[in-house]
């Protein structure tokens, strides 16, 4: 048997059209670098590729989507959420057919490892279609199955060499003293070329000042603490720094390598990562990585090591931009303004930080500041545009947030049955649902693909014995009433089991389908909803973004110009957009507005 032949011509998802069944497509698309590496297509490459290739499909789908992870490696363990979504969907039976620009985009995991993944989706009859391979790769098909076993086990042993072979030449350069990352601000790398001990010269990158341009913008940064620090000024910050780099014209890397980030400005969180950094000193160091709010490991450095010697010294391994006595001065003075340390970043301590919800009527973000009673959002807005407010615009913390919260629990209370309060519910609810889903246990996940998966085989069994029975006809008919009857008896247990099957779906698929718990949410004797004892008055910081999240896309706070800011009511200066993009305020609206308790 031809093995090519099997599946070489592809115009459409051969068994959809023969079943007349709708379309129903997701064009997945992933690159593992940000940027091109010349190794991969982009994401808008790959798209169009499929795309393109769709367009010959004899039957065109009915509907298609596309799901992108881009800056996503398929073969190390990272959370890929575009492909999650893509699982849930298939598993929801929202997507019959999967198109990629090749295999290796859905994984470059072992054959065993990615079969366990696919096997559910194969199993709830989905089709996998690789465009740039032209295969079609479904559960009917036992012989393009293992051809995608192999075909992915290949994809695999790819990465693994280029893994292996990259750590091995990184390994040999750091032994002869060469730095194998991105430089940090401050040094730039410089080509040499050196001598492995077996005599072979191997081109090494050199961490090195770079004098021109970023090492004299670390020196200006010291400075500036340093300052502070003789004067015992207490206003020092990080973002004032930012502010001062800003007015002295200091070029960002971003700004001066325009290349990523040509818009780049000084941020607080730069200069306190810069300040931070033994490197400037000349020590070598690692960096600690973060979790994500879901424990899992993010790429962004929290926090860094000195690499020490026997004696517990600092391993001095680079040309310092200052010396190591300034830079324990600055470290000291950060500590004490950061008392607790370690965390450096900042973290926001407001419910609207770092929920990118909250914006000025400028359109920049705003930012959680100041402490006590004087807790605030500030625009950070960094240079004034035409047509903009002049000076700061800051709202105070409490009254916002209480009142975005009052005006939600609101919504949630009144449960209007009008045009846009039951969009924004339907779309809250939608969410909920999909946030739930994401935290739905494995078992259950494991137990619906199961029940699908028996629900197809019977489904394909019926459909067996129905053409069973078509060809029984055109032969002439049931040979005698024993061989009806037990047609008619297959028939019935067939039709009984997907009824019971359809059943223990429906009561899984009812078990997980989430209602907004508004009971949980609101006080059950009418009293203050953000008053004391109230699910908000307990909930923690992450309880109460989420929940806003459910229900806000959007929150723009206006300017405060006849008063000073202090006095003027929160909800005066805000407008919402709710979710779905929703504005309730719209004089469209009026009259549908759960009002304020
Ligand atoms: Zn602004």
């Amino acid at each position: 048997m031809d093995i090519s032949d099997s599946n070489a011509a592809l115009p459409a998802p051969a068994r959809l059209v023969a079943t007349g069944m709708a379309i129903h497509a997701a064009v997945y698309v992933r690159q593992s670098e940000r940027r091109t590496t010349g190794s991969e297509a982009s994401t808008a490459a790959q798209r169009e590729e499929c795309l393109k290739a769709m367009q010959q499909w004899a039957v065109p789908p009915t509907r298609v989507e596309v799901y992108e992870d881009l800056g996503v490696s398929a073969f190390k363990n990272v959370a890929r959420p575009a492909y999650e979504q893509l699982l849930r969907d298939v598993r929801a039976g929202r997507i019959n057919v999967i198109v990629v620009h090749y295999m290796s985009r859905l994984s470059r995991k072992t054959a065993m490892e990615t079969f366990d993944q696919l096997r559910p989706l194969l199993m709830n009859r989905v089709r996998i279609v690789s465009v740039g391979e032209h295969r079609e790769f479904h559960a009917d098909n036992q012989i393009a199955l293992m051809e995608l076993l192999f075909k992915l086990q290949a994809n695999h042993e790819e990465s693994l060499n280029k893994s292996l072979a990259i750590k091995a030449a990184k390994a040999l350069e750091a032994g002869l003293g060469g730095y194998t990352g991105k430089a940090p601000f401050g040094f730039t790398l410089v080509h040499e070329t050196r001598m492995a001990a077996d005599g072979r010269p191997v081109n090494v990158k050199v961490l090195t000042p770079d004098a021109e341009h970023e090492a004299p913008i670390v020196r200006r940064i010291v400075e500036i603490v340093e300052t502070w620090i003789t004067t015992g000024d207490p206003s020092g910050s990080c973002w004032k720094i930012a502010r001062q780099l800003e007015a002295e014209g200091h070029l960002t890397r971003g700004k001066r390598s325009a290349q990523q980030r040509p818009d780049a400005l000084w941020e607080a969180k730069t200069v306190k990562r810069i300040l931070t950094d033994p490197r400037i000193a000349g020590f070598a160091c690692e960096g600690l990585y973060g979790f994500r709010p879901d424990g899992s490991p993010s790429n962004k450095i929290v926090e860094y090591r000195i690499i020490r010697d026997g004696n517990g010294d600092p391993v001095s391994a680079y040309p310092p931009i200052v010396s190591p006595q300034r830079w324990r001065r600055v470290q000291e003075w950060l500590m004490n303004r950061h008392p607790g340390g370690g965390d450096w970043q900042g973290r926001p301590s407001g419910v609207l930080s770092a929920m990118k919800l909250l914006y000025c009527e400028c359109g920049a973000l705003m930012t959680h500041g100041g402490s006590g009673a004087k807790k605030h959002y500030r625009c950070r807005r960094r240079a004034v545009k035409p047509g903009q407010h002049t000076g700061e615009v800051t709202i105070g913390a409490k009254g916002v947030e209480e009142y975005l919260a009052r005006r939600v629990l609101a919504m949630v209370a009144a449960s209007r049955s009008d045009g846009a309060a039951v969009t924004v519910l339907a779309n809250a609810s939608t969410r909920y649902a999909r946030d739930q889903e994401q935290q739905e246990s494995e078992q259950v996940t494991k137990e619906r693909d199961a029940l699908l998966a028996e629900r197809s085989d019977l489904r394909h069994a019926r459909q067996q014995h129905h053409a069973d029975k078509r060809r029984i006809m055109l032969n002439g008919g049931f040979a005698d009433d024993v061989a009806r009857d037990e047609w008619d008896e297959t028939e019935q247990l067939l039709a009984d089991r997907m009824v019971t099957l359809d059943a223990r779906i429906a009561r899984l698929e009812n078990s997980t389908r989430l209602e907004l718990p508004r009971s949980v949410w609101l006080p059950r004797d009418g009293s203050d909803p953000i008053g004391p004892g109230s699910w908000w008055a307990l909930a923690t910081r992450n309880d109460k973004r989420a929940f806003l999240r459910l229900f806000l896309d959007r929150v723009e706070v206006r300017k405060a110009y006849r008063h000073a800011g202090r006095g003027v009511p929160a909800g005066s200066r805000v407008s919402i957009t709710w979710a779905g993009g929703v504005n309730l305020d719209d004089p469209r609206n009026a009259g549908q507005l759960p009002g304020i308790v």
